[in-house]
């Protein structure tokens, strides 16, 4: 296992030329310097120097952050921002009572065990290899990575088998388990792991793409590999908009997009909505600003969550759209929260749908 001194030459190649404060969304709102990479490195510094203690108060500040990694794109130092923060973590957590208490609640035994529950009480029956209507004698091969959350709220999966049994694919369903995402960035570094190679072992398949209904999921499982050794991936959305397809709404439908600060592109966007009738897009002002749920983040630092959500709420309700869409259920759950905190909850914003449950509701799905 990593420890934080390996990462000493990434810590020192921090130049503290300050740039990741103009993208830091909690910099935004804090104005506290210690919020953003900068003074996060300086803290570590002094730690790897023996200055220092890796305790509580460096800990607050290791958890003012969003894991957006929109500094970690900007900085001119290249430095991966996320994965020293989540050792740093580690290495604190790893021997407190709370630490090893939240270590027990993500175990397999705990976790684990909860998460096949529920997968059990909302299986839709197909697991295993799940042929949609074939049309031709050589499918695309989809390696279906469903996230967890469709373990509890399956409306996505089945929305997606819905629309995905009209394509001329084979969706292939295997046993995965979380993506790891909430244990890497609680630093629970084990469990990641151990999910990790769970995962890997079932890619001993054939298939043409891992399919995801998560941005979250798919960045993480891409951070299994090497970015040259990775197999292809391609979210649910961007699959629909290289298929032939006419996506019909009777009636006019005005819609945004909200872009997960996980999905690498939305790129797709464009050429998905032109396949489908009657709806028109309006962009919203930042629609790729982080929406400030990030999971654990909207818990430790519900009032900062709340502002950033409140700004993302109210860039949506400007647009007048009536659907605000996005591809990534914690942002599903950060613009509610955003509307919560707005007091607008009530007064019918525009409704959050992921991507694909908006085009389940279309009228009239047609393969041309
Ligand atoms: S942009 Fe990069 S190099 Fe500059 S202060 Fe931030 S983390 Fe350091
Ligand atoms: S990952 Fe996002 S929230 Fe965290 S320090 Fe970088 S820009 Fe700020």
């Amino acid at each position: 296992m990593k420890e934080l001194k390996d990462f000493a030459d990434d810590i020192n190649r921090c130049s503290k030329c300050g740039l990741c404060q103009s993208v830091c969304p909690v910099y935004k709102i804090t104005g506290n310097d210690c919020a953003v990479s900068r003074g996060k490195f300086v803290m570590l510094e002094g730690v790897l120097k023996g200055d220092l203690k890796l305790g509580k108060n460096i800990e607050k500040y290791l958890d003012m952050c969003l894991k957006c990694e929109k500094c970690k794109n900007f900085c001119p130092s290249g430095i991966d921002v996320c994965e020293i923060f989540n050792i740093a973590k580690y290495q604190y957590a790893k021997d407190t009572f709370r630490g090893k208490f939240i270590k027990f609640l993500e175990s397999k035994a705990v976790f684990g065990n909860f998460m096949n529950l529920m997968k059990k009480i909302h299986s839709t029956g197909r697991d295993g290899k799940f042929s949609a209507r074939t049309k031709s004698a050589h499918p695309v091969k989809l390696l279906y990575f469903k996230g967890c959350v469709n373990n509890i709220f399956p409306k996505v999966e089945k929305d997606l088998k819905k629309i995905f049994e009209k394509l001329d694919v084979e969706l292939i369903e295997k046993d995965f388990d979380c993506c790891g995402l909430p244990f890497l960035s609680g630093g629970n570094y084990e469990r990641f792991e151990e999910v990790k190679q769970h995962n890997l072992a079932l890619l001993d398949c054939e298939f043409d793409y891992i399919l995801t209904d998560c941005a979250s999921c798919e960045s993480t499982l891409k951070s299994y590999f090497k970015p040259d050794e990775a197999p292809k991936f391609i979210n649910a959305a961007e699959f629909l908009s290289t298929q032939n397809l006419k996506i019909k709404f009777n009636k006019p439908v005005k819609v945004t997009f909200h872009k997960p600060c996980h999905l690498e592109s939305a790129d797709f966007l464009t050429g998905l909505l032109n396949r489908c009738e009657n709806i028109s897009y309006i962009e919203m002002k930042d629609f790729d600003e982080c929406c400030g749920f990030a999971g654990e983040f909207a818990l430790k630092n519900p009032q900062i969550s709340a502002e950033i959500a409140k700004n993302k709420a109210k860039n949506i309700i400007d647009t007048g759209a009536d659907y605000v869409l996005t591809t990534c259920p914690a942002c599903v759950a950060g613009i509610l929260e955003g509307y919560t905190a707005l007091g607008v909850l009530h007064k019918n914003p525009p409704k959050v749908k992921n991507i694909i449950e908006f085009l389940a509701k279309a009228d009239e799905i047609i393969l041309e």
